[in-house]
């Protein structure tokens, strides 16, 4: 069904009608701003006492001076499409776009046996996803080695015809399927895991390639190898980096949200949970577990996929009654770590490095690490402290924790590890990743934990978007956004929440 079009004819404009966003992530935010700026007036509604969920900022205390202010969450935003651009300009920020120091990132691969906790190895330039575009380049003969580079190269002549197939009939394809099949186990282990489980917190074996790569399957098919068609989606790509920024963080974006929302008129009232949702004559009561319900005409979810499920689930009844709930994920943890170390100064792993799945816990048990300060030239100067730089080697490094892939046994650090173990943690693994001793050299760190953020992009999953959307298509007044139903990422969130709040719309 094209999500563009309802199934029911649209409601007459409704200027001035009451409109509750449940949710104030930035699918919240932006449709709370898109219907008050259409005349309704909004509340939005957020359970935590700041707005902006996984694009919300977060302090970090120094004991010389002013708190540095960071991103809690997302970083960047991608570039290949115009719609977190386009949404940057309209609220005025298009001055404050920057983008990442082209320093490139790296990787950190399991060392042979007894060689150390492992290496570190710089990323193929030309990848998505970790699979290499370019199969001559010097950085992916190293990391893969010659045997792994030859089963690769095997991609360049070996017949489509079992991905064709799944194209013409729409079958399944993971990430971890295509890729080991195409390119071989070498490849898939070194260069992809680590940024399925860095990026999407995934197991590449569920990863379903469609909902990751848009447009991959069929070029693959096109052009008669995987590293060719990674090649030619690169190449229609725009030029310079795939993402950028804020200066100040990509929380500033929900943050001129929010003040957008408030000079249409409208509220964010934050410590207030939405609890439930009834139908009440031809609106909405929304039940929360603040003062008293509130009635509107117009309701969006725009919370995390398991609590826009609970919500929703109970009024559809039968008609989601085969879908899948979303899955909660294990859950990541981000600890920012401050430090002045003139050891970092040279960016020894450029903006950062993913580490391998295949990296014992022991050694490393980081998933990643990105270098702030060497990634975003605003946030070295906001850590030197300002123009007259009086920390010249003070550096920003956040490392996160938790894969989906982990076991509930696993003895690798994650999202319920306690605080004191991972700000532990961070600082050995920052030693051994970067290759510059931290010990004693930390000035504040700080610990994020995200739980139901990062939605399962499970073939299963695509199934259940597709139930709920149809049934929403039915519910006039009724709508959900987020990333749950839209891919994770800020620019598939931007455009599928303008789509579905300019479709009924006044
Ligand atoms: C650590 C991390 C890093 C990321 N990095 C990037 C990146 O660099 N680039 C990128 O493009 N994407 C990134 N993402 C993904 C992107 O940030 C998210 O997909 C996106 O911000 C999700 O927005 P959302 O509005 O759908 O949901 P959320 O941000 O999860 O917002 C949902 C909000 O609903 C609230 N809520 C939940 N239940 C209720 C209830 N019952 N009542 C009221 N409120 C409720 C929550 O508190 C939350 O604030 C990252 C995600 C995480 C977790």
């Amino acid at each position: 069904m094209d999500p563009a079009r309802p199934v029911v004819p649209a409601p007459a404009p409704d200027a001035g009608a009451t409109a509750v966003v449940i949710g104030g992530g930035v699918s919240g935010l932006l449709a709370g701003w898109e219907l008050a700026r259409a005349g309704h007036r909004v509340t939005v509604l957020e359970s935590t006492g700041v707005p902006g969920g996984c694009v919300a900022p977060v302090e970090a205390p120094l004991p010389d001076g002013p708190s540095l202010v960071l991103d809690a969450g997302a970083e960047s935003f991608a570039v290949r499409t115009p719609a977190v651009r386009e949404l940057v300009d309209e609220l005025g920020l298009s001055a404050a776009v920057v983008r990442p120091e082209p320093t490139g990132s790296w990787l950190f691969l399991p060392a042979p046996a007894g060689a150390g906790p492992g290496r570190a190895v710089r990323a193929p330039r030309v990848g998505l996803l970790g699979i290499p575009g370019d199969l001559d380049a010097p950085e992916v003969a190293e990391a893969l080695g010659p045997e792994a580079l030859d089963r690769a190269r095997r991609d360049l002549r070996a017949p489509v015809d079992r991905w064709a197939a799944a194209v013409a009939g729409g079958a399944p394809a993971t990430v971890g399927a295509v890729v080991a099949d195409r390119l071989g186990e070498g490849v898939l282990q070194r260069l992809v895991a680590p940024v399925v489980a860095g990026v999407h917190s995934a197991d590449p074996d569920t990863l379903d390639l469609r909902t990751v790569a848009p447009g991959l399957l069929e070029a693959l098919v096109e052009h008669g190898s995987l590293a060719r068609a990674v090649a030619a989606q690169r190449a229609a790509a725009p030029p310079g980096a795939l993402v950028a920024s804020l200066r100040g963080g990509m929380n500033t974006l929900t943050a001129a949200l929010a003040a957008g929302l408030r000079a249409a008129g409208g509220t964010v009232r934050t410590g207030v949970r939405a609890t439930a949702l009834e139908r009440s004559g031809t609106g909405w009561t929304v039940a929360t577990d603040g003062p008293g319900p509130l009635a509107a005409a117009r309701v969006v979810v725009a919370t995390d996929g398991p609590a826009a499920w609970d919500l929703l689930a109970p009024l559809a009844g039968p008609a989601l009654s085969g879908a899948e709930r979303p899955a909660e994920g294990a859950g990541v943890a981000l600890v920012t770590v401050v430090a002045d170390a003139a050891g970092l100064d040279a960016a020894p792993r450029g903006t950062g490095l993913l580490v391998s799945p295949g990296v014992p816990p022991a050694a490393v048990g980081a998933k990643a690490l990105t270098h702030v300060t060497a990634k975003w030239a605003w946030a070295r100067e906001a850590a030197a402290g300002g123009p007259d730089r009086p920390h010249p080697h003070r550096h920003v490094l956040r490392l996160s924790y938790g894969r989906n892939s982990d076991a509930p046994d696993s003895t690798a650090p994650g999202h319920r590890t306690p605080d004191a173990e991972l700000l532990a943690r961070a600082v050995a693994d920052a030693s051994v990743l970067t290759g510059v001793d931290l010990s004693g050299a930390v000035r504040s760190s700080l610990v994020v934990r995200w739980r139901s953020a990062l939605p399962a992009a499970t073939t299963g999953h695509r199934a259940a978007v597709g139930a709920v959307r149809g049934w929403l298509d039915g519910q006039p007044g009724l709508d959900a956004v987020g990333a749950w139903l839209a891919g994770t990422g800020l620019a598939a969130i931007v455009a599928d929440t303008r789509r579905r709040i300019g479709r009924t719309g006044p």
